[in-house]
């Protein structure tokens, strides 16, 4: 359908009214936001996932430290009666004090860059958005405001951190390596404290009691979150924070510790090394470039903040988005310039893919549709939805570009990217490969929780989109 006569159709259908909108058509565009209720299939997920989520962070670190990164090991000596489970706890490196001061310094650094030093890189840098930006309009119908200044933490954490490598030697570069267990116990007590906080704030001091969702389950709300976007004061926000800083900006660091170690242990650092370093650190510096893009992403704009982005980021994210650099400690894999050379042609296309479709969203809805996408005005579906106050505005679903190709191609390039991580890594072992097993559940689990939401938000308008884009990710098969 062309763009006019989908916005003809649209204004047919949406006629002004008390409210804005003609009422035998409210319920169908009234829902969006994550559920008010959940089925028993939701909340067996939620507990399974609360429940085995630590553990299965904890086996894979433990199988590199204690088996050479090897995931079936530890079953196969468990199940013949070799050890016990106790063996292998006690054979674990416990909490320490020196890993618990390390951690408190390194959120602490990271909280003073994100409340104190406001941006100045946007001033200098071109093309750079940065500084005071506005988020997306909240289900209540707020508009938050947000200091965007993590490309300026990561530049000013990168640089102390080479010149203590090059100069100062306060530390050593290894740090984050030498006490990698001790470490997980201490992000795993700010991860469930920060959870835990949120969940209670919610019902004694919201930050914004109409954006809140209570389900009446209580694993749900811990899990998903009640508050949408938690507060304290004007600028600590526990998403942007929380998700950008102290994990995404100590990805990079940690690649950095595995690289160092390679270097130590062996005297020389493996071109799969660098590559996985490579690699991530574009995906690392993407997300800080365009830290302002990722408030109109779904972990700002749909998700509720509790243990699922709270954990999450705390732990999940820097212990398994690395394991690539980890396994490559215990097995410094050197790749044939064919296999390294198709390794990054493969993450390069994956990340193009990935940036242009983000880009193009992020243009057509900057413009308001006023702009060219591959060389021309782009062609789109004009949307209606209500928020939870009742007022009726109006949004609009591009179909050119990327997004004529398939509704999530952007989740398609994340995942080559994800793959190139993984194959960097040679094929001696299963558990580099997690990664993309993760990553695909993570993102087609999500293009699928997404496609919901969008259809509860726009009602009919998303059906046109979806008769117009027929695939999710890979167009003709998914
Ligand atoms: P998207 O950036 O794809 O945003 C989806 C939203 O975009 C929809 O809810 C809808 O929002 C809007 N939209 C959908 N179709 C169109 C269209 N045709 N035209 C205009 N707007 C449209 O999803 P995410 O926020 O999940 O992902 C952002 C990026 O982050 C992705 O590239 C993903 O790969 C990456 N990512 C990475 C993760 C990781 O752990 N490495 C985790 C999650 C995401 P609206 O309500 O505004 O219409």
């Amino acid at each position: 359908m062309s763009a006019a006569v989908a916005m003809q159709a649209t204004r047919r259908r949406v006629k002004p009214s008390s409210n804005g909108a003609e009422p035998e058509e409210k319920g169908e565009l009234g829902q969006w936001g994550r559920a008010w209720e959940v089925d028993w299939f939701s909340l067996t997920c939620v507990i399974l996932l609360l429940c085995l989520a630590p553990f299965l962070v904890f086996y894979f670190i433990m199988a590199c430290d204690q088996y050479q990164c090897s995931v079936s090991q530890p079953i196969i000596e468990l199940y013949s009666g070799d050890v016990t489970l106790m063996t292998i706890w006690d054979r674990s490196p416990s909490f320490t004090w020196p890993a618990a001061k390390i951690y408190a310094i390194w959120v602490s650094f990271q909280v003073v860059l994100y409340m104190c030093v406001p941006d100045i890189t946007h001033k200098f840098l071109p093309g750079y958005v940065g500084g005071v930006q506005e988020g997306s309009r909240t289900p209540a119908g707020l508009i938050n405001l947000y200091e965007i200044n993590g490309l300026q933490s990561w530049i000013i954490t990168h640089a102390l951190w080479f010149l203590n490598a090059q100069y100062f030697h306060w530390f050593s570069p290894t740090i984050i390596f030498d006490h990698w267990i001790p470490l997980l116990w201490c992000t795993n007590i700010l991860g469930y404290t920060v959870a835990t906080f949120t969940f209670v704030k919610a019902y004694l001091f919201p930050t914004n009691a109409e954006d809140c969702k209570f389900t009446g389950n209580m694993f749900y709300n811990y899990m998903m979150g009640i508050e949408f976007n938690p507060r304290i004061g004007k600028w600590f926000d526990f998403k942007l924070f929380f998700n950008g800083r102290p994990g995404i900006v100590a990805w990079t660091l940690i690649n950095l510790s595995y690289m160092a170690k390679q270097q130590e242990l062996y005297g020389h650092v493996t071109n799969s090394m660098i590559l996985v370093n490579v690699l991530q650190a574009i995906y690392v510096l993407d997300f800080f470039w365009n830290e302002a893009w990722y408030l109109k992403t779904i972990d700002i704009c749909h998700d509720h903040f509790g243990w699922y982005l709270g954990w999450g980021d705390c732990v999940w994210l820097p212990f398994l988005y690395t394991l690539q650099g980890l396994y490559l400690v215990y097995h410094p894999v050197q790749l044939s310039t064919l296999h390294a050379a198709t390794v990054l042609l493969l993450g390069l296309i994956g990340y193009y893919v990935f940036r242009s479709t983000n880009h193009q969203k992020d243009l057509f809805r900057r413009t308001d549709g006023a702009c060219t996408i591959w060389g021309k005005r782009p062609n789109f579906i004009e949307c209606a939805y209500h928020s939870s106050d009742g007022g009726l505005h109006h949004s609009k679903l591009m179909t050119s570009g990327f997004w004529g190709v398939a509704r999530h191609i952007n989740y398609t390039g994340d995942l080559m990217g994800s793959l190139a991580y993984c194959l960097a890594c040679g094929g001696g072992h299963l558990l580099p490969y997690f990664y993309i097993v993760y990553m695909t559940i993570l993102l087609v689990h999500r293009c699928v929780r997404d496609e919901h939401r969008c259809s509860s938000k726009y009602g009919r308008d998303w059906r046109r989109y979806t008769d117009a884009v027929p695939s999710r990710l890979i167009p003709g098969i998914f």
